[in-house]
């Protein structure tokens, strides 16, 4: 069963395809000032992720001040392609499609569009490409959640399973936030009712799995690029 986008996912590992840990430009709120102007829901996303960025670098933080040392390094990416049940929400897809479609180019365009349009036959992440994310700065909430302390995971684990011990406990302000800024993009009027969402874990609801999203069409809409 898909769970929380709180604690579950894969994280990625790109950063003009370096590293899969939190990278510079996790410290501030990435800008697109001409795409935002045409795009304002890109606004709220980019917030968005920069909310959800403090709360996992917060998480760390706290992690290191307990003697624990972050595993999750420049290519480590076992992760995406093990983890099967990563939660995504339409906001998060808006921004995976413009990314993908608009900012993408030559040859790792080219191998993004091709995993996705046959990504029912590889059991991988569509997105990871030589071991880190070809979507790094629109990657979803999930992926930036997941972190394990103290020891890389094994080809093909799952530490959420194995080891939860180690798998970083997201930063609850910095989650629940995240998700109530996201429901403004769903029409929900009011702040009370946005965090009484977050609250009750029906905003949950909103999300699918990364695997089952019809990756074709956006293969295809690239093809058009
Ligand atoms: S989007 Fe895919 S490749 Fe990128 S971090 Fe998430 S699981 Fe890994
Ligand atoms: S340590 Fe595990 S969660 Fe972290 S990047 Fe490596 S495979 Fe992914």
């Amino acid at each position: 069963m898909m769970q929380d986008a709180s604690v579950r996912g894969t994280k990625l590992n790109h950063d003009a395809m370096s590293k899969k840990t939190q990278s510079n430009s996790d410290d501030q709120r990435l800008s697109y000032a001409a795409d935002e102007a045409r795009l304002p829901w890109l606004s709220l996303l980019l917030e968005m992720y920069h909310t959800t960025n403090q709360g996992v670098a917060q998480g760390i933080r706290q992690g290191e001040r307990q003697g624990r040392k972050l595993a999750c390094a420049r290519g480590c990416a076992s992760c995406c392609r093990s983890h099967s049940d990563i939660p995504v929400y339409p906001l998060e897809l808006m921004g995976i499609a413009w990314f993908a479609s608009e900012q993408l180019s030559g040859a790792l365009r080219e191998k993004v569009r091709q995993q996705l349009a046959q990504h029912k036959a590889n059991p991988s992440c569509p997105f990871l490409v030589d071991e880190a994310c070809a979507i790094h700065p629109l990657r979803p909430m999930a992926c930036r959640h997941f972190n394990v302390f103290d020891r890389v995971c094994a080809e093909g684990e799952d530490a959420f399973h194995t080891r939860r011990e180690d798998v970083l406990t997201p930063v609850e302000f910095h989650k629940d936030k995240a998700l109530a800024m996201m429901l403004r993009h769903h029409q929900v009027p009011t702040e009370t009712e946005r965090k009484a969402r977050v609250t009750n874990g029906s905003v949950h609801a909103l999300a699918q799995s990364l695997r089952e999203v019809r990756w074709e069409n956006l293969a295809q809409r690239m093809g058009l690029g």
